[in-house]
């Protein structure tokens, strides 16, 4: 069998798209523009990275985009002052602190200071207990993109066996919680797991959050299942220089799987697709209007 490949530019363009007409929609029917505000403190290269692609992509759905760069020795009170004024803001509907945060902030403490309705992020930990209920909250977006991306492959996920190697707060938490919501009946695998070959072999969807670059091989895949590899994993190239590769060894899972995200290009852009669609939503629900389909959980 030849894997299909999910192709995540090409549907974080779809749902770009999607949100920039819900953008346009509001603009002309209400008058409202949704505004995004990305706080970034410190230098840490990749963060500016991100943030700068943030903020590049908010504006070209047609969206407000503030951006806040503190300096790395930003007090504890000088953010929290910042988050504030941002959540007081009419103009904001989404407010994302970029992370990690220099080790003097404690992260817990900023994260829940965020109003939780302009959470974007869905880090809030009043978020987390909505999503971990069944009810409606900010969902974190990395798994909101492996959802559409299932959803779209599949239809119905429903009575599916799906497998989560991570159990972390970012991703792999609320994937699985995710999964289980769309009637999945899901494994979450770590460290600790005995036997990971046989847990992952039993499963039609395996989520990759490991973060060890090639560590999942064909041989542990079951026929026809589908991959969403969402493991970023810089590594050094024999020529010199260096590129990303996932956490699946993608030609020998390309050889039994039936449908694998390749890294780059798969989960990668669906998470700031999901950042947009989030904004977006968070500014329909503060002003009481219907939210875009297909955007959310
Ligand atoms: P964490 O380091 O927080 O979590 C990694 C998880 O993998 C942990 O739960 C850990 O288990 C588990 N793990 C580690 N080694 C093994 C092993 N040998 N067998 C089974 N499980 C193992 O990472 P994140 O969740 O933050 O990120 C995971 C990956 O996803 C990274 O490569 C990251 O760069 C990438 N990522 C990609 C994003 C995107 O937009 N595409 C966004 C966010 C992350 P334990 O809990 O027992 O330690």
């Amino acid at each position: 069998m030849v894997a299909q490949i999910i192709d995540g530019k090409m549907f974080a363009a779809s749902v770009r798209e999607k949100v920039g007409g819900h953008v346009a929609r509001l603009k002309s029917e209400h008058n409202i523009v949704p505004g995004l505000a990305v706080v970034l403190v410190g230098e840490d290269p990749a963060s500016q990275v991100y943030v700068r692609s943030k903020g590049k992509q908010t504006v070209e759905v047609g969206m407000k985009s503030v951006e806040h760069k503190l300096k790395a020795e930003t007090s504890e009170s000088d953010l929290l002052a910042l988050i504030k004024l941002l959540n007081n803001d009419v103009t904001i509907h989404g407010i994302l602190v970029q992370l990690p945060l220099p080790k003097h902030l404690n992260e817990d403490l900023v994260i829940n200071s965020i109003d939780p309705t302009k959470d974007v992020d869905g880090f809030h930990i009043s978020n987390v207990g909505l999503l971990g209920t069944g009810q409606k909250s900010m969902v974190p977006c990395t798994p909101l993109g492996c959802l559409m991306l299932l959803r779209d492959h599949y239809g119905s996920l429903s009575g599916l066996d799906a497998v989560v190697i991570g159990r972390s707060n970012i991703v792999g938490k609320p994937m699985a919680q995710l999964l289980v919501g769309d009637n999945c009946t899901v494994t979450i695998a770590h460290s600790r797991t005995k036997n990971l070959p046989d847990v992952i072999r039993r499963a039609d969807i395996v989520i990759a959050a490991v973060g060890r670059p090639r560590m999942i091989i064909g041989d542990w895949i079951k026929p026809g299942a589908t991959i969403i590899d969402v493991g970023i994993n810089r590594i050094d190239k024999p020529e010199g220089g260096t590129r990303l590769i996932g956490d699946t060894d993608f030609a020998s899972c390309c050889e039994v799987s039936g449908a694998i995200t390749p890294v780059p290009g798969g989960v990668g852009p669906m998470t700031i697709a999901c950042l947009l669609a989030n904004t977006v939503t968070a500014c329909c629900r503060a002003n009481n209007l219907q939210e875009p389909d297909g955007l959310t959980a």
